[in-house]
């Protein structure tokens, strides 16, 4: 790493790297773009990447160390297609690409303009892509993005001619001086690909959506929020737009549940509102997974949060201490609690190694964390990643450890600053053994959102019940229902109560196999509960979900021989190649 720092502001303006390179004065109707993430394999360790880097949200780093329990997937580079679809110029979008795949796209002199999007830990890859790009095609000009462009320096390590902090979108119609202020318009754009669970293919049809980027809270550790100056900006900036958008999806390719990719999706309470009205009002009950702070959500309501529907909601706990403003004053068990009762799976996360964190006040935030009881937890180091106040911080202090490599800084392997209760090595031991003791616990995560989801069914069926007993009408100014005069059947309430009834319904096949690969008795005797629960409530498995639970049962069973075998097999993603009006070319 070099010593001086430079931390650039984020800015929409190009910054001009290299003006040898720079090839902006080129005919706009000769350009062409490529945009691309680094090449795989990923989470494997080699000379570029780490095992413990993957491109698997769920598998790395919240239901890790739960075996074959562990839902796998991969999911896309969602900002290349929103980038794609919101420039005018030709654009190819590479997502998970081979070298082989990269180096062959490159091979073919088509573009005029590569774009690498990355974070810091993939910056060895990029450098090699970089390299290549300039020793074949010495043309073409190379442009950075994605959060790795908060590494001090950059352009000291990767070979680029522009560098793009900020969002991406008005940097990049600025860059090809085009009308920064056009609407965005939404890509159609699933969650994932490869998904599967115990080996079972899963044929999910999720989309996702992006409101916007940012986060308003600024906390000091969190790169999404100060990659752009602690300001939400969006994409989609009305609850109708968002709506528009999974309309459109829906039409296009049938998604009916959604990851809202917003930073902290009840902090735009207005957008949030006109969501739901949005929804009511064309009748369509959309699903959500989506993030937000526990203060946000405590606004919102639980009412509103089923009423709109979220399935399941990522909440920062980060430290018992309450040291962050988000959860100061928030009894987070309750809330977790009535969340969970509502049928919305909470997936929190804590930190480990922070500041204040010895060897008996970790085990302190373990233990509370663990007490959260949360359908799943994320334990992720302390990281002072670039373009952070704790990056700046830790930089002039001399906490950082000098040439840690950039593959092995993602927060789950070991922390590189020096912390003055532990050595790096036990950093590793320590946040194994807390995914191991939270699993060990409660079980694997896929139990607990099957529990959630059941127990919400008959607490959403039981209130609507008691609501029309009470004559209880749901009051849009007040996210409350309340008595009014003239009560009315609530016909959203009965299309949402049909979602929770699905969602509950997608995990009965799953669950002879959760039991029979239970880790411990508690868990065993957990799955036995939750069964009983299902064929109280819905009455004997149909015959296709009997059949189901055998496929998955015979499925697991090979599953399990090859992660006894080989533990975890890291599946690589297949190559995604779309193109967006190349046509303009012809
Ligand atoms: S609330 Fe979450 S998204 Fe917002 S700044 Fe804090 S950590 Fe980042």
């Amino acid at each position: 790493m070099n010593n001086t720092i430079s931390l650039k502001s984020n800015s929409w303006i190009p910054q001009k790297v290299n003006k040898i390179h720079s090839k902006n004065n080129r005919k706009k109707s000769r350009i062409k773009l490529l945009l691309t993430c680094v090449f795989k394999p990923y989470g494997v360790t080699d000379e570029y990447g780490d095992a413990l880097c993957s491109m698997e949200l769920l598998n790395n780093q919240i239901t890790r160390e739960q075996g074959i329990h562990s839902p796998r997937s991969n999911n896309l580079s969602f900002g290349l297609y929103l980038l794609a679809e919101n420039i005018g110029v030709p654009v190819t979008v590479l997502d998970f690409p081979s070298w082989k795949n990269f180096t062959h796209e490159v091979d073919s002199g088509n573009y005029t303009h590569i774009g690498i999007t990355f974070i810091a830990s993939n910056v060895t890859k990029t450098q090699r892509m970089a390299n290549y790009i300039r020793r074949n095609t010495p043309e073409t000009t190379i442009i950075l993005g994605g959060h790795g462009t908060a590494i001090p320096d950059l352009e000291k390590i990767v070979d680029c001619d522009e560098i793009c902090h900020g969002e991406g979108v008005t940097w990049l119609r600025n860059y090809f001086k085009e009308n920064i202020n056009r609407p965005i318009i939404h890509p159609v754009v699933g969650a994932a690909i490869k998904a599967s669970i115990y080996g079972v293919p899963l044929m999910n049809k999720d989309g996702v959506i992006i409101p916007g980027v940012g986060c308003q809270n600024g906390c000091r550790f969190c790169s999404t929020s100060h990659k752009f100056n602690k300001k939400y900006t969006a994409f989609l900036s009305t609850g109708s737009d968002i709506y528009k958008a999974c309309n459109k999806s829906e039409k296009k390719a049938g998604y009916t549940h959604f990851g809202l990719m917003d930073e902290n999706f009840c902090k735009n309470e207005i957008q949030a509102r006109q969501l739901l009205v949005e929804m009511e009002k064309e009748q369509k009950a959309y699903t959500f997974n989506t993030f937000s702070s526990a203060e946000a959500v405590t606004q919102m309501g639980v009412d509103f949060l089923v009423r709109v529907g979220v399935n399941l909601i990522w909440i920062g706990a980060e430290s018992k201490t309450n040291i962050f403003e988000k959860t100061k004053g928030i009894d987070l068990h309750s809330l977790i609690a009535d969340l969970q009762k509502h049928g919305i799976s909470v997936l929190t996360s804590t930190i480990l190694f922070l500041e204040h964190h010895n060897k008996k006040t970790i085990e302190d935030d373990i233990n509370w964390a663990i007490s959260l009881e949360s359908d799943l937890h994320q334990f992720m180091q302390f990281g002072p990643v670039p373009g952070t106040p704790l990056f700046t911080d830790y930089f002039a202090k001399g906490k950082l450890i000098n040439d840690f490599p950039w593959q092995h800084r993602h927060g789950q392997g070991t922390i590189w600053f020096k912390h003055p209760s532990f050595t790096l090595p036990e950093t590793s031991v320590y946040l194994k053994n807390a995914f191991i003791k939270k699993y060990h616990a409660h079980g694997p995560g896929v139990l607990n959102m099957a529990h959630t989801a059941i127990r919400g069914y008959l607490t959403v069926k039981k209130e609507m019940e008691d609501r029309k007993t009470l004559g209880l009408t749901w009051d849009p100014k007040t996210l409350r229902y309340t008595r009014q005069t003239g009560y009315q059947s609530d016909h959203f309430m009965k299309l949402r109560l049909e979602s929770i009834r699905k969602n509950a319904l997608k995990f009965r096949p799953l669950l002879h196999t959760i039991l029979k690969y239970a880790p411990n008795k508690q868990s065993a005797l957990k799955s036995r509960t939750i069964i009983e629960l299902f064929n109280k409530t819905f009455g004997p498995a149909s015959i296709k979900d009997r059949i189901m639970d055998i496929m998955v049962k015979i499925i697991s069973f090979w599953e399990n021989r090859r992660f006894q075998k080989n533990g975890v097999i890291m599946r690589q993603p297949s190559l995604i190649r779309e193109m967006y009006r190349c046509h303009q070319n012809k």
